[in-house]
C-alpha cells in the first residue's frame, strides 16, 4: 500500500508456541512511584479532602466488583469484597492516614505506611483470622492508593474484549487469572524462557513472547495492534496490512501443524526399535485437564500444587486440596499422578504468607525448606494427597531437596501424618511411591546416596541449569547463558540417569527441557523412563521418539558429551533432528 508506514518488529524469547494477533493491551507496572515531598500547613485541607475521595471511589470499585463476583462466581466468593469495604471504615486506617496528613506527610505516603504497618501487625499475631486480614489490608491499601494517584489498577479481570497483554513482567498468580478467551496472547519485557510466566503460558497454550527488553517498552505507548508469534519469538507491533495477510497465512500453518501431531494420538511413544518411553503431561491445577486429554498423555509427571494456594486470601484447607487431587487423580486413573509438594517461594510468592522479601529468593527459604519449617501447612497438604490416594495412582513428590537429611525429615512428617489419618479412619494408598525433584547440583552429585532412600528421580532442568550455571532463570540480561545444552548439565544428567539406574529406580524428568524437541534424541540415548512437559509440548516429542531408533539415539547421546561446548552440542542436533525429515 502505498505511503504505508513500516512496522516494528522485535525479538525475544519464544516462551509459548502459537501465533495470535489484535488490540494492544497494556498492564501497568506493579509498582507505584510515591511523591516525597512534604505538606505545607495549607495544603493539607485539600490532601484530606483528596483522601476522602479515593476512599470514596475504592468504596464504589469494591461494591462493583462484590456485584459482579456475587453474579458470575458466587455469595461467597464475593464476601471477601465485602470484608474489603470495612476496612475502608476502619479507624485504625482511616483516622491514622489522616493524623498523619496533618503533620505533613504528603497523603500517598501516608496511606502506603499505615496500609503497611497495619498489615504488619496483624501478620504477627495469633489469630488465625485476623492474620488473614492483613492481606485484606494490603490490597485495600494498594486500591486507596492507586485511587488518590489516579493510577489505574494492573488488572486482567476486566478486559471485555480479546487482546493481546504486553507487561513488564507477570507474576504466576496473574497469569493464573490470564483467560485463554480473553487473552489472545502475550508478551512480557522481562523473563525467560523457565520462568514460571513462560511455563503457565504454555500449559493455558497461548502464545507467549518473553524477555523482549527495553527497547519494546519504549515502543509500545504508540502500538495499537499487535501480532505475537510464541514460536518463532517475535512480536511486530502496528503491523501492516501485508503483515496481518502473513500472519493470517502462519496461523492457519500452526493449526494444521497442531492437527497433524495431534492425530498422533493413543499411538505410543515408542521408537521404531522398540524402546519404550513414556510420556506425561505437567500441569498446575485440574482446569488443565482438557489439554492433557487431547493429547492422550500417559499420567500427569508434575503437578505444580502451588497454584492452588495462588490468587486466594489464605491457605486451601485440606478439604480443598483433597477435592482438587481427587478430581485430577480420578480423572487419569488408572494412569499414574505425580504430585509435588508446595514449592512455593523464588519467584513464586503467596501474599498472605507475609514472606519476608529475600535478598537470593531463589537460593532462600523455598520449597521444601519452607514446609519443613512449618510442619502445619505441609502437613494440611500431605494429608490431603494421602487421601486423595485412595481414589487412583499417586506418587508424591519433594522439591528442591539438597541432602538425605532432608528426605528423612520429610519422610518422618508424611509418617506422622498417616498415623493422623490412621486415627481418624481415613483411607490412603499405604504403599505411595515417595521421590524426589532432582534439581540441585547438591542432589545431582549424590543422586547414587540419595538413590537408596526414594522410590524415583524426577529431573527438574529448569532449576538444575540455573543453580548449576548460575543463571537466573527469570532474568532476560542472562538468558542466553542459560543453557540446556552446556557439556556440564548434560553430564549432571546422565550422571542422574545412571546413579538411579544403579540402584533399580526409575528415572523421569519434569523440567522444560523435557518437552524440547531438540534434546529429545539425547534424552531418549540417556536412557530416561519417562519425559514430563507442557501437553502441548507432547505430540512433537513423540514424533521425534518415533522416528528414531533407540540403538542411533544413545549414539548421538554419546557423540553429544564428547563435544566441547552448548553450540556444537546443539549444531550436532539440528544435524541429526535434520536427517529425521519429521515435516
Ligand atoms: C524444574 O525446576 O525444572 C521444575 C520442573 O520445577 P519448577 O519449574 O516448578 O521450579
Ligand atoms: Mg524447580
Amino acid at each position: 500500500m502505498a505511503g504505508e508506514k513500516k512496522a516494528l518488529v522485535f525479538k525475544g524469547i519464544a516462551a509459548s508456541p502459537g501465533i495470535a494477533g489484535g488490540p494492544v493491551y497494556q498492564l501497568e507496572a506493579r509498582e507505584l512511584k510515591l511523591p516525597t515531598h512534604r505538606l505545607s500547613p495549607e495544603k493539607v485541607p485539600e490532601e484530606i479532602a483528596a483522601f476522602q475521595r479515593a476512599l470514596e471511589e475504592t468504596g464504589r470499585q469494591l461494591e462493583a466488583i462484590k456485584q459482579r463476583v456475587a453474579r458470575e462466581i458466587g455469595e461467597d466468593k464475593a464476601a471477601i469484597f465485602g470484608a474489603h469495604q470495612l476496612v475502608l471504615q476502619d479507624p485504625a486506617l482511616v483516622d491514622e492516614v489522616e493524623k498523619r496528613i496533618r503533620q505533613g506527610t504528603n497523603g500517598a505516603q501516608a496511606i502506603a505506611a499505615v496500609a503497611s504497618e497495619l498489615a504488619e501487625m496483624l501478620a504477627q499475631l495469633e489469630d488465625e483470622y485476623l492474620r488473614e486480614r492483613a492481606g485484606d489490608i494490603r490490597d485495600v491499601g494498594e486500591r486507596i492508593l492507586r485511587n488518590f494517584l489516579g493510577v489505574a489498577e494492573a488488572s486482567l479481570a476486566h478486559l471485555q474484549e480479546p487482546v493481546v497483554v504486553f507487561a513488564r513482567d507477570l507474576t504466576p498468580s496473574e497469569t493464573a487469572q490470564l483467560r485463554p478467551d480473553r487473552v489472545l496472547a502475550f508478551a512480557t519485557i522481562a523473563g525467560g524462557r523457565t520462568s514460571h510466566v513462560a511455563i503457565m503460558a504454555r500449559s493455558l497454550e497461548i502464545p507467549a513472547v518473553v524477555g523482549l527488553g527495553e527497547k519494546v517498552a519504549a515502543a509500545l505507548p504508540g502500538a495499537r495492534e499487535a501480532i505475537i508469534d510464541g514460536t518463532r519469538g517475535e512480536v511486530i507491533l502496528n503491523p501492516t496490512p501485508a503483515d496481518w495477510a502473513e500472519y493470517r497465512e502462519r496461523k492457519e500453518r500452526y493449526q494444521e501443524y497442531n492437527r497433524r501431531l495431534v492425530s498422533l494420538g493413543e499411538l505410543p511413544a515408542q521408537t521404531p526399535d522398540g524402546h519404550r518411553v513414556e510420556l506425561y503431561a505437567n500441569i498446575a491445577s485440574p482446569a488443565d485437564l482438557p489439554g492433557v486429554e487431547k493429547v492422550n498423555a500417559e499420567g500427569i509427571g508434575l503437578f505444580r500444587t502451588e497454584f492452588l494456594y495462588m490468587d486466594r486470601n489464605s491457605l486451601p484447607t485440606e478439604e480443598e486440596q483433597f477435592q482438587a487431587y481427587r478430581e485430577v487423580v480420578e480423572r487419569l486413573a488408572p494412569r499414574p499422578v505425580i504430585i509435588r509438594t508446595l514449592d512455593i517461594g523464588g519467584d513464586k510468592d503467596l501474599p498472605y504468607l507475609n514472606l519476608t522479601r529475600e535478598v537470593n529468593p531463589f537460593l532462600g527459604w523455598r520449597a521444601l525448606r519452607y514446609c519443613l519449617d512449618r510442619p502445619d501447612v505441609f502437613k494440611v497438604q500431605l494429608a490431603a494427597i494421602l487421601r486423595a490416594s485412595a481414589y487412583g495412582t499417586i506418587r508424591l513428590m519433594f522439591p528442591m531437596i539438597i541432602s538425605v537429611e532432608e528426605v528423612r525429615r520429610a519422610r518422618a512428617v508424611l509418617a506422622e501424618v498417616k498415623e493422623e489419618l490412621d486415627r481418624r479412619g481415613e483411607a490412603y494408598d499405604d504403599r505411595m511411591p515417595v521421590g524426589v525433584m532432582i534439581e540441585t547440583p547438591g542432589a545431582a552429585l549424590t543422586a547414587d546416596i540419595l538413590a537408596r532412600e526414594v522410590d524415583f528421580f524426577s529431573i527438574g532442568t529448569n532449576d538444575l541449569i540455573q543453580y548449576s550455571l548460575a543463571v537466573d532463570r527469570g532474568n532476560e540480561r542472562v538468558s542466553h547463558l542459560f543453557e540446556t545444552f552446556h557439556p556440564g548439565v548434560l553430564r549432571l544428567i546422565k550422571g542422574v540417569v545412571d546413579a538411579g539406574h544403579g540402584a533399580g529406580i526409575p528415572v523421569y524428568m519434569c523440567g522444560e527441557m523435557a518437552g524440547e524437541v531438540l534434546a529429545t534424541p539425547l534424552l531418549l540415548g540417556f536412557g530416561l523412563d519417562e519425559l514430563s512437559m507442557s501437553p502441548s509440548s507432547l505430540p512433537r516429542v513423540k514424533q521425534v521418539i518415533r522416528s528414531l531408533s533407540w540403538r542411533d539415539a544413545r549414539q548421538m547421546a554419546n557423540h553429544a558429551l564428547g563435544l566441547n561446548t552448548a553450540g556444537e552440542i546443539k549444531a550436532y542436533m539440528e544435524r541429526c533432528l535434520g536427517n529425521l525429515k519429521l515435516d
